[in-house]
C-alpha cells in the first residue's frame, strides 16, 4: 500500500507553476470580488501570511461557489487537493494523514486555486502536535454591545497577562470580535495550555461578572463579552492572521500594534480593499518577532 504522504510527494511536481481558473468567477457578490481579486490579495500579502500558517495543520473554509454558495469548513485535504498540495507531515503518528499543511507559496496557492477563502490553523506545529506554541482568548461581544466595549475587555486581558508575566498580542478577526495572542515558546502540552485558559478565563469573570461569561451558552453572553478560552484544545483553530473571511465585504483578520487599537472602529474594518494600502508602508509586523519570544507556562499541578 501506499502512503498518502508519500504519494502526495510523488504526484507534485515542482516544475509546474500552480495556476488559476476561473479568474472572472465572482467570489464576494456584494461587491464584485472575483478569483482573481482574491489570488491577486494573496499574493500581494504571501510575505506576511505564509509564516502565520506554514507548518499548521489547518482546517480550510471553501466556497466554490461564491459566499453566497455552499461553503463548507474541511479540516481534512480531499484527494484532489492531496494530489496537489496539502501535504501532511511525515514526522508525526498522531496526526491524521490527510490534514492540510502547507509549506510553500505554491501550496497557498493552490488551496486559493481551489476556492479556499479563510485559514484557520492549529496553535501548534503539524511536526508537534501534542504542544500549544500558542494561545487565543477570542472575544464574542452579544451583538448589542458597543464596540468600544469590545477594546476595553481586548486591553484588560492584555493587562492581566501581563500580570501573569505573559506578554500578548491583538487583532480584528474579520468578524464581530477581537482575537488576543499568547505566543508559548517553547510550546506546552495542551493538557496545560487548555485549563490555563480556562482558568484565565474564569478570572476575568470573577472580576467583572456583569461585563465577562466565560461559557458559550448566548442567554449568558447577554450585554456581555464571551471569553472564548475554547480555541485552546488540541485541534481547535483560530482564524490566521490576514485570512479572508467568507463574509460580505471581503473583511479580513488583521494584526494590530496594542497603540493603534484605541483608533480601531470594529472586527470587521479591514478587508480585501483597505489592508494592503495599510501594509504597504510595513518594514516589521505589528507585533514584532513575537515568535522570538521566551515565554511560557509553568506546569502546574
Ligand atoms: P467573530 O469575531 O465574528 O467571533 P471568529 O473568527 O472569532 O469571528 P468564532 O465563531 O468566534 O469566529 O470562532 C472562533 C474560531 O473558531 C474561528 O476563527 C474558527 O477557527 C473556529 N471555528 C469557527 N466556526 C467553526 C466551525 N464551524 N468548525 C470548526 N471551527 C470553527
Ligand atoms: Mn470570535
Ligand atoms: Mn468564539
Amino acid at each position: 500500500t501506499v502512503r498518502p504522504d508519500k504519494r502526495a510527494e510523488d504526484l507534485r511536481s515542482p516544475d509546474v507553476a500552480v495556476s488559476l481558473s476561473s479568474p472572472e468567477k465572482i467570489l464576494f457578490p456584494e461587491s464584485g470580488i472575483t478569483k482573481q481579486q482574491v489570488w491577486d490579495y494573496y499574493n500581494a500579502v504571501m510575505d506576511w501570511f505564509l509564516p502565520e500558517i506554514e507548518g499548521r495543520p489547518l482546517s480550510l473554509v471553501r466556497c466554490p461557489g461564491g459566499i453566497d454558495g455552499n461553503c463548507f469548513f474541511q479540516k481534512h485535504a480531499t484527494a484532489d487537493m492531496r494530489s496537489a498540495s496539502a501535504k501532511p507531515p511525515k514526522t508525526s503518528a498522531s496526526l491524521d494523514a490527510d490534514t492540510p499543511v502547507v509549506h510553500s507559496e505554491d501550496d497557498v496557492r493552490i488551496l486559493v486555486q481551489f476556492n479556499t477563502l479563510e485559514f484557520h490553523p492549529w496553535g501548534a506545529r503539524a511536526e508537534s502536535p501534542e504542544h500549544a506554541d500558542g494561545l487565543v482568548f477570542d472575544l464574542d461581544p452579544d451583538p448589542g454591545l458597543p464596540w468600544k466595549e469590545v477594546v476595553r475587555a481586548a486591553r484588560e486581558v492584555h493587562d492581566n497577562l501581563r500580570k501573569a508575566s505573559l506578554a500578548s498580542f491583538v487583532r480584528t478577526s474579520g468578524g464581530k470580535g477581537l482575537h488576543v495572542f499568547v505566543p508559548l515558546n517553547p510550546p506546552v502540552p495542551w493538557s496545560d495550555a487548555k485549563p490555563f485558559a480556562e482558568a484565565f478565563a474564569k478570572t476575568m469573570v470573577a472580576l467583572h461578572p456583569d461585563r465577562y461569561t466565560a461559557t458559550a451558552n448566548k442567554a449568558k453572553r447577554t450585554g456581555r463579552i464571551f471569553i472564548d478560552w475554547l480555541r485552546n484544545g488540541r485541534g481547535s483553530t483560530s482564524v490566521a492572521s490576514f485570512s479572508l473571511r467568507a463574509r460580505a465585504g471581503a473583511p479580513l483578520a488583521m494584526p494590530l500594534a496594542w497603540s493603534e487599537l484605541g483608533r480601531t472602529e470594529g472586527g470587521d474594518v479591514f478587508n480585501l480593499a483597505n489592508a494592503l494600502p495599510r501594509m504597504a508602508a510595513w518594514s516589521t509586523h505589528p507585533w514584532g518577532d513575537y515568535r522570538a519570544l521566551k515565554q511560557t507556562l509553568r506546569h502546574s499541578d
